[in-house]
């Protein structure tokens, strides 16, 4: 027999199937990893196919020389979705296989974890002597234990004593598997009956189609995936849930470990090699039934799906932007459609594009228009922040701000302060008349790059002089930079010196269990001041939260990226949801220097429709996604002179498509990438969007000619989130 296997190495040159053979003493199965030989390297490999006949001259071929694990680490379904993600992001087969399983077991780096289990063998005869207690001890334990102890539970009593009755035959060694299970905060759920609106949603959902469920911030959309997870399971399905960020599987993760117990597995960055190896083991063997975790979570290896949920659809976490380069929505529409099994997109603010699909038909779109407990959502305030430095106030926070957060202080409430932060980079802007440099061509916001002290378009790669003057108003008093979170804590602490004021960014999460910590902190302090960027966001659920205050709303508006409308827009109301969950009325005070901007006017009144058909019509005018494509090819190498080289060969074949597709073709350039190096590799880009029409046969000519002309890796992306 013949097996065709993928080695496992991140090299252009190999990245194909090779033909090894099978020993008759190996018994291998399609989808187990292997050690083969290569040329004179010993390297691993995944099977990918077994068959009787081989394409090479069998005399030449070699042979497998072991497997790695004794099980199939890559299920059939897999295979097929390597092969489709290969076609459809431009990407190395191995790069996909890499996804499917646990980083360390691929490493070496993990093994099941065994424990050593004592028996009691009530067939032999006692006779211990009479002075030997622990020995009795240990008898009369493990009689109440139904015979059966682990080496930790009976270490108690001493080693001696242990050996001795086991030498005697009276206890039996046994070894047994254990899991590393990832702590839970386990708090009883309340059960609560669906609403109509709910109970609609759960009856809706039963095809296996793609669902957009379009429900406001606390309608109660995790009660519908829970509804929906149980039906699955009841038909003897299993199913995965995603969720955005780490930061909110604690809350996510108690409800349904309370409510499906150890059906349930947990993946995610947080967990230790061991705990994610065991719990990508238990979804493995059919032991849990239901993966929750972030976006690898997708790859979950399981069987038989009845339901994939989505949550927060429009997160951009949900993008790859690293290498492999895919999109989950896409990866979970495969396996939706190969398990027949229905798809749900979840989210109070769907992106442009998803809802976009709703509208054409392609997402069936199931509504959830109002908060599950009655309450109203919050009311938004809008404050002006440019009239507050004409007024003399230039401080963080605006005089409304501080004083509602004095009447939270003596009332003994809570409240959010957020702070927008997306990645390094910043825009100028006046601040006397809030104008904010922008490209001429593209109409998006220019970034400031410290290190050469220029402004950029991400898009175009357009450079321009730093503002040393408005050209609106004259005025020198020119900022640039974003406040941080550390800044406000320390300006809150003066306000308030003996108010618990806590933090929540990167820095105060990157140990395990940190988010936990610091969100139980707030939880249980009244007063209390939470501070955080978009990790405070979402999906908590504070009952004494009553106000949300966001510090610069528009941090996101002014991103250089044509969706940085949409991001602001989904900020906002993902922030405000967290105001007034309970009984008290809650209250959203935003802070801007530009309060009329359209987006504030859909955002303040949770408008979201009035917001998309804006949004969608802007989209259209300026040929923006999803009405077009946006393609960037990214190269990097260390040898500048290569890449420059290739560039310039790629971009010379690929005006030529200009030729056929003349009028596809709305925008096409070659440039230095906005970083232009990093870890010591040179960046350079070509960018091209596309209309939609021709984008497929295009696109795919362009890989052609990318992949011809380069010997090493080239990186395709679609719609990037992010151009630096
Ligand atoms: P969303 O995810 O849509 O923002 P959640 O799922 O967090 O909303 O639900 C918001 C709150 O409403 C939660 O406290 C939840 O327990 C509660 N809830 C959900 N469904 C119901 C219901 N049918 N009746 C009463 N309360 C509900
Ligand atoms: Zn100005
Ligand atoms: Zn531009």
């Amino acid at each position: 027999m013949y097996a065709k296997v993928i080695i496992d190495q991140d090299a252009k040159a190999l990245d194909r199937v090779f033909e090894y053979i099978v020993p008759d003493d190996l018994d291998i199965v399609t989808g187990m990893r292997v050690y083969v030989p290569f040329g004179c390297r010993i390297l691993q490999g995944f099977v990918v196919d077994l068959c009787d006949k081989c394409d090479y001259d069998p005399s030449k071929l070699k042979k497998i020389i072991s497997k790695i694990e004794d099980f199939p680490a890559i299920k059939q379904e897999m295979l097929s979705l390597m092969q489709y993600m290969a076609k459809k992001n431009h990407l190395k087969l191995a790069s996909i296989l890499r996804l499917f399983i646990p980083a360390e077991m691929r490493e070496g780096k993990v093994k099941e974890l065994f424990e050593t289990h004592y028996l009691f063998n009530a067939e032999i005869e006692i006779n211990i002597a009479k002075n030997a207690k622990k020995q009795q001890e240990i008898i009369d334990y493990l009689k109440n234990h139904n015979n059966h102890a682990s080496s930790s539970e009976l270490n108690q009593f001493g080693y001696g004593a242990i050996k001795a009755l086991t030498d005697k035959g009276i206890l039996i060694k046994e070894k047994r598997e254990v899991r590393r299970a990832p702590f839970v905060i386990s708090e009883t759920a309340k059960k609560v009956k669906l609403n109509v609106d709910q109970q609609k949603a759960v009856e809706k959902i039963t095809e296996d189609k793609t669902y957009l469920l379009h429900g406001v911030t606390g309608s109660g959309k995790t009660e519908v995936y829970m509804h929906l997870i149980e039906r699955a399971l009841t038909q003897g399905k299993n199913a995965i849930m995603l969720v955005p960020e780490i930061s909110l599987t604690p809350q996510i993760m108690s409800n349904f470990k309370s409510r499906f117990g150890d059906a349930v597995a947990l993946l995610h960055s947080g967990l230790s090699a061991g705990e994610r190896f065991d719990e990508w083991k238990r979804l493995f063997s059919g032991e849990a039934r239901i993966a929750i975790g972030a976006r690898s979570a997708i790859f979950a290896p399981l069987e038989n799906l009845g339901m994939i949920i989505i949550d927060e659809e429009h997160e951009q976490s949900y993008i790859s932007e690293s290498n492999p380069r895919f999109d989950t929505h896409d990866v979970a529409q495969f396996r939706a459609r190969y398990n027949k099994c229905p798809l749900v997109f979840g989210s109070a603010t769907p992106s442009i594009e998803s809802y976009e699909k709703a509208l054409q038909g392609l997402y069936s779109l199931v509504e959830l228009p109002v908060r599950a407990n009655g309450k109203e959502l919050p009311k938004i305030q809008i404050i002006d922040m440019m009239a507050e430095i004409r007024t003399g106030n230039s401080g963080i926070f605006s005089n409304q701000l501080l004083a509602d957060l004095t009447n939270v202080v003596n009332n003994k409430k809570q409240a959010m302060i957020f702070i927008n932060r997306r990645g390094y980079s910043s825009f100028q802007r006046c601040r006397d008349c809030g104008y904010i440099a922008k490209c001429v061509d593209c109409d998006v916001s220019l970034v400031y790059h410290r290190e050469d002290n220029r402004l950029k378009c991400h898009y175009c790669g357009k450079q321009y002089k730093v503002l040393t003057r408005c050209p609106k108003c004259g005025s020198e008093n020119i900022k640039n930079g974003a406040v941080g979170t550390e800044q406000v804590v320390s300006k809150l602490k003066e306000y308030f010196p003996d108010v618990k004021i806590l933090r929540m960014d990167n820095d105060t999460t990157s140990t395990k269990n940190a988010h936990q910590k610091i969100l139980n902190e707030f939880k249980n302090s009244l007063p209390a001041i939470l501070v955080g960027t978009q990790m405070i966001a979402k999906g908590h659920d504070f009952e004494n939260v009553v106000l949300v205050g966001i510090v610069d709303a528009d941090q996101s508006l002014y991103h250089a990226d044509y969706r940085s409308t949409e991001r602001t827009f989904q900020l906002i109301t993902q922030v405000s949801g967290r105001a007034g969950r309970s009984e008290a009325e809650g209250k959203v005070v935003l802070q801007t220097y530009s309060p009329r901007h359209y987006v504030y006017k859909f955002a303040s009144n949770y408008d979201y429709k009035g917001f998309f058909r804006k949004e969608e019509n802007i989209r259209q005018t300026s040929q923006f996604p999803p009405f077009t494509r946006i393609i960037r090819i990214l190269f990097s190498d260390h040898d500048e002179n290569y890449v420059r080289e290739l560039l310039k060969v790629c971009y010379t074949e690929i005006e030529g498509l200009k030729e056929r597709y003349n009028n596809d073709i709305i925008y096409l350039d070659a440039m230095k990438s906005p970083i232009k190096r990093i870890q010591d590799k040179y960046r350079y880009q070509i960018m091209m969007r596309l209309k939609l029409e021709n984008a497929d046969k295009i696109e795919e000519e362009v890989f052609n000619i990318v992949d011809k002309n380069s010997k090493t890796s080239v990186f395709f992306e679609i719609n990037p989130q992010n151009l630096s």
